[in-house]
């Protein structure tokens, strides 16, 4: 299966901003030496060996995950303000059924779904997705006015809603989806999806140290032996201590629980808005320290980032 993420940030979208960018050129100005500068291999060999968050930024979108399975089937998780930017990826005539799952319905994780151009398309088939059982409700109720300029009864007709029992499998295809209720304010839901003996889970809008004993060893055994698990890291530990109950975990409680869960790989997600690339960037530093200095087996750790595709 291929991973791809549109959307990584949490919480609202975050646009790059004039100081970010400045401070960015700031930083590569400073890292150049007169040999960088001496003909136009050693330029274009300086600006390749820059650290990624000097040259890109991880993205301000939020929520939103394509799984593209080895049978072909597309499947979205969540529909956040990156949905917008999948609208121009390009659908062959096979991928024109586009199966949503949604993981809660805070603003960050549907305010895309008005945006996708393939939603107005009568060529295109929604399977939607949630343990809620008024999902199309809630979706159509951001449509109203004063809301939205455009109904959702103008969507394609082809829209089916599919209400899932937590912790039930479904089949689409080859693959097996199961959802997992997780403490965040007003529930969160997260996705595994295993096809081919591969296992991925998408654990967004979670507060990993919130939970009770119990509810912490029901997450050990659903997140047990991913190959990739996507997870909200938004806080740093000193937020988290000024943040209690606000539903978001930290890339350290991240390591600890891929330690536990023999993760092969973590990507952190649900970025903090407040939080710049060099931020996020110091944050896998510290989520890599973390687990070199257990001395535990190594895996790999990265921060979700908007454009990134992963081949599982
Ligand atoms: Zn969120
Ligand atoms: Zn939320």
């Amino acid at each position: 299966m291929r991973i791809h993420f549109w959307g990584v940030r949490g919480s609202l979208p975050t646009p790059l901003t004039n100081a970010q960018i400045r401070n960015k050129i700031t930083a590569i100005v400073q890292r150049i030496t007169p040999e960088d500068l001496v003909s136009e291999d050693a330029r274009e060999n300086f600006i390749q060996h820059l650290p990624e968050w000097l040259t890109s930024t991880v993205g301000g979108n939020t929520a939103c995950v394509e799984v593209d399975t080895d049978d072909g089937n597309v499947f979205v998780l969540d529909a956040g303000s990156g949905l917008r930017e999948m609208s121009y990826r390009g659908f062959e005539e096979s991928e024109k059924t586009i199966h949503l799952f949604f993981s809660h319905f805070h603003w960050d994780h549907i305010m895309g779904f008005p945006f996708f151009g393939p939603v107005y398309n009568k060529n295109f088939t929604f399977h939607i997705y949630s343990p809620w059982p008024d999902t199309m409700n809630i979706l159509s109720a951001q449509m109203e006015p004063p809301y939205f300029p455009v109904k959702f009864s103008t969507c394609t007709p082809n829209m089916n809603f599919h209400l899932l029992e937590p912790e039930k499998p479904i089949k689409v295809g080859d693959s097996t989806i199961i959802c997992k209720k997780m403490f965040h304010p007003g529930a969160s839901y997260s996705y595994k999806i295993i096809e081919n003996g591969r296992q991925f889970v998408y654990a967004t809008d979670v507060e990993l140290t919130a939970a009770s004993s119990e509810e912490k060893a029901a997450y050990k055994k659903f997140f047990m032996d991913s190959d990739m698990l996507v997870l909200d890291s938004q806080y740093t530990v000193d937020e988290l201590f000024d943040k209690p109950n606000w539903g978001h975990s930290t890339c350290c409680h991240g390591v600890e629980l891929a330690q536990e869960c023999n993760i092969k790989r973590l990507y952190l997600f649900h970025h903090e808005p407040t939080y710049d690339d060099k931020k996020i960037n110091s944050l896998v530093k510290i989520a890599r320290w973390y687990a070199d200095s257990s001395g535990k087996p190594k895996f790999e750790i990265q921060a979700a980032s908007e454009g990134t595709d992963v081949l599982l």
